[in-house]
């Protein structure tokens, strides 16, 4: 919903100011629509539901999986391709997984969304509707932006959404921006108030493989990139998340687990490692059991690891990949 069109017309059909929090609280609760906001008075939630889009995005697919998990394809009134994803775990968690971009310009090779060409940045309110559109289908409690971009590309629209989705049921605290080591939005995260957890998308330590898989580390070297986290750390006091996608034969030697364990102060860091969803590119997932090998030598040499459940791995419930599966012709 875009708040600010909502205010513009509101002061055009000359009702008072509140009117637009009346509106936000309902939709914040999962209200289809304005005509279901039983405090506004008749004329006008018919005046608004005939002037003012409900949401900026149109849903295109839809994908569920066995496990709960829910994906949907968006496209943005300019027709970009926008993805989202609700993660429904045992222990009751309804997590969602928000897109800052439309596309990514950074072209991460084991990423579906990096092959995908970049259209824009996304608006606070389209980030945010992603968010409305699974909190009309229930409760929804965490956060997490992993969806298609970088976020710290985009962090002004990034936090302006995220200033609101405490109104969802989703506080700051269980809300995460996750980065390759984009290090000036690490460095502005750090000052921002609100508690947001900061994850880091890592992948190798060593400097050659990390430029070959994430080219952005050229610009952004490693060491400094963890200098940045730290520096998040000493502020927020809270830990940051490192995320290492396990590709099999490529980052997942005990070596490498060695070398990742180097860098990482276990006071500051915690690892998750995630089983790779292939996406038709030249990786393959490492096996169970090299994953489980690789954690114990992390946790042997130090920092805490656990390996990420894999949610709606049928329906391709990774960065990038359902839209990319549309847009990308066959055989590229
Ligand atoms: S992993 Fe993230 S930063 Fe890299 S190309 Fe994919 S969306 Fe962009």
């Amino acid at each position: 919903m875009d708040l600010k069109l909502l205010e513009g017309k509101l002061a055009e059909l000359g009702e008072p100011r509140y009117r637009a929090a009346q509106a936000w609280r309902w939709a914040a609760r999962g209200a289809e629509g304005f005509d279901v906001m039983s405090d506004l008075p008749l004329g006008l939630r018919e005046a608004l539901t005939e002037s003012v889009p409900f949401s900026t995005l149109a849903v295109e697919e839809e994908a569920h999986a066995a496990d709960g998990t829910v994906k949907v394809l968006f496209h943005t009134a300019d027709g970009r391709p926008v993805e989202a994803v609700l993660m429904v775990y045992r222990d009751g968690r309804r997590s969602i997984c928000l897109s800052s971009q439309s596309g990514c310009p950074l072209t991460c090779t084991f990423c579906a969304t990096g092959q995908m060409r970049f259209g824009r940045n996304l608006t606070a309110p389209e980030i945010l509707d992603q968010a409305l559109h699974f909190r009309r289908r229930g409760p929804v409690d965490h956060a997490v932006f992993m969806g298609m971009g970088e976020p710290m590309m985009n962090l002004d629209n990034v936090l302006a959404a995220c200033e609101r989705l405490p109104d969802l049921g989703i506080t700051h605290r269980r809300t995460a921006i996750s980065t390759i080591g984009w290090i000036p939005g690490i460095a502005r995260l750090a000052k921002n108030p609100m508690p947001i957890r900061l994850a880091l998308s890592l992948h190798a330590a060593d400097p050659a493989l990390r430029s070959e898989l994430m080219p952005v580390n050229d610009r952004y070297p490693l060491p400094d990139v963890i200098g940045a986290c730290e520096a998040y750390y000493a502020r927020k006091r809270r830990k940051v998340f490192v995320e290492y996608v396990m590709l099999a034969g490529v980052n997942d030697s005990f070596a490498q687990a060695a070398q990742l364990a180097d860098i990482l102060d276990p006071r500051i860091f915690k690892v998750n490692l995630i089983p790779y969803n292939p996406t038709g590119s030249q990786f393959t997932g490492s096996s169970p059991k090299a994953i489980a090998a690789f954690r114990d030598e992390l946790e042997r040499r130090g920092p805490r690891a656990t390996v990420r459940l894999t949610r709606g791995r049928e329906i391709d419930a990774a960065c990038g990949q359902l839209a990319a599966a549309r847009m990308i012709p066959a055989g590229r």
